[in-house]
């Protein structure tokens, strides 16, 4: 056997959730039909949004030139010229924040974004010390986990658990809490949040700015469903950026996941690092979805199509799937679903449930309903007393109805069997 280095065995030799997507995967290969496949990230294939992707593709065929932009040459490291533009011009536009293409980067995927972003600023530091990422809330997407090249990146803090009504809490950030220690590299957040679907507010992203700002530090917020496009959120939150903010931006969740396009905004520094970054490990990032979305963005037809079309979609398949909880969990056991803000998920907390979330995932498998386990979620969370990891689930609600519905049905009878058997 060969040995591998310290990277590659930090990434080259699995992970939990490796592990777990796998088995994701080979239960819907193995499994019939019949599989409730609610664990996955995949976002929902909108008829409304096909029809566009396949006229642009058309358009791009009978254009000239358009075949050539879109497939048989290297865009720079940094991202198609005029793309960056765009991108600049929607923010200046929409928003009136002050930036220019210095300030925008494409990579493949917001995965290799928040890739490059950690090592970038985070783990071993010239002087020897070693940095960390502070995420203000957990859980956090999943995603971030184990992308630190040197080891575990992250630190978390416990938020408050705010109970709004019977059956539903919210997260909030706990800033009594929230320490930024001198070996914060920076602090960073999803917006709306995978896998809660909690959006923070306003009020606590200025003072999430703020305190980067006292520290030195940057602030990301990673907005691979959050404003302005796909705008899969369904409270008011407006976007925010300053000169310290790294803003990341995906076309997965509009109906591209395919495509593999991440866009940032952040500091000219962190911009001009992540182009080196993407030459170095890729010469350049896939144009295709640059080169379908480009017109969109030039006419801002990607707003309305945010607005227009994919938010009420998944507004409405939300409002569909909570409506489904509260009938198939009743009254009878303690069950918690968090505020649905935005995103592709419920959030479902059972409190002292007889069994951990990994059991109940694992019976819910044998029942061929795909769900995915809450702890993996509470990465960079060091107190072990506290329970609630254990006792939390993600539903995608993202389905047909019909297997939202039958999911969720069986994820409340074998929860209440869970309790039976006490
Ligand atoms: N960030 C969050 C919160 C996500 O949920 C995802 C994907 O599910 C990503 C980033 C990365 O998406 P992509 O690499 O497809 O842009």
């Amino acid at each position: 056997a060969y040995e591998f280095s310290k990277f590659g065995r930090q990434l080259g030799c699995g992970s939990g959730i490796e592990e777990l997507m796998d088995d994701l995967g080979h239960a819907l290969a193995s499994g019939g039909a019949n599989v409730k496949m609610l664990g996955g990230g995949q976002p929902a294939r909108i008829p409304e949004m096909n029809a566009v992707w396949r006229r642009r593709l058309e358009e791009l065929m009978e254009e000239s030139g358009g075949l050539e932009r879109t497939l048989t040459s290297y865009d720079p490291p940094r991202g198609n010229p005029r793309f960056l533009e765009a991108i600049a011009g929607i923010f200046r536009d929409q928003f009136g924040w002050n930036i220019t293409a210095d300030n925008v980067a494409v990579t493949a995927g917001g995965q290799t974004a928040f890739y490059f972003l950690f090592n970038l600023l985070a783990g071993q530091m010239p002087d020897g010390s070693s940095k960390k990422i502070l995420l203000p809330l957990v859980p956090e997407y999943i995603g971030y986990a184990n992308q630190g090249m040197s080891g575990d990146l992250f630190r978390a803090c416990t938020p408050t658990i705010e109970k709004t009504g019977p059956h539903e809490f919210k997260y909030r950030v706990d800033f009594d809490n929230l320490k930024v220690d001198s070996d914060v590299a920076a602090i960073c957040a999803s917006r709306p949040t995978n896998p809660t679907g909690n959006v923070m507010t306003d009020q606590e992203v200025a003072r999430l700015s703020e305190l980067a700002k006292a520290n030195n530090i940057p602030l990301i917020i990673d907005n691979a469903y959050g404003a302005p496009f796909p705008s899969i959120i369904f409270t008011d939150a407006t976007p925010f950026w300053d000169e310290h903010v790294i803003l990341t931006f995906s076309l997965s969740k509009i109906g591209l996941p395919g495509s593999r396009t991440g866009i940032v905004i952040g500091p000219p520094e962190v911009i001009r690092a992540l182009g080196s970054m993407s030459a170095i490990a890729g010469l350049s990032n896939p144009s295709t979805g640059q080169q379908i979305v480009l017109p969109l963005i030039e006419s801002g037809e990607i707003l309305k199509l945010s607005q227009e079309v994919v938010r009420p979609f998944y507004e409405e398949k939300c409002k569909l799937a909570r409506r489904a909880a509260e009938e198939a969990f009743g009254d009878e056991v303690e069950w918690f679903m968090h505020r649905s803000e935005g995103a592709l998920f419920l959030w479902l907390w059972f409190p002292d449930l007889p069994i951990t979330s990994r059991e109940l995932y694992e019976r819910l498998k044998k029942r061929e309903v795909l769900v995915i386990p809450g702890a993996p979620f509470f990465f960079g969370h060091s107190d072990d007393s506290w329970r609630h990891r254990d006792e939390c689930i993600r539903v995608s609600y993202a389905m047909d109805e019909e297997i939202v519905r039958d999911g969720l049905r069986i994820i409340a009878e074998e929860v209440k069997k869970a309790w039976k058997a006490v």
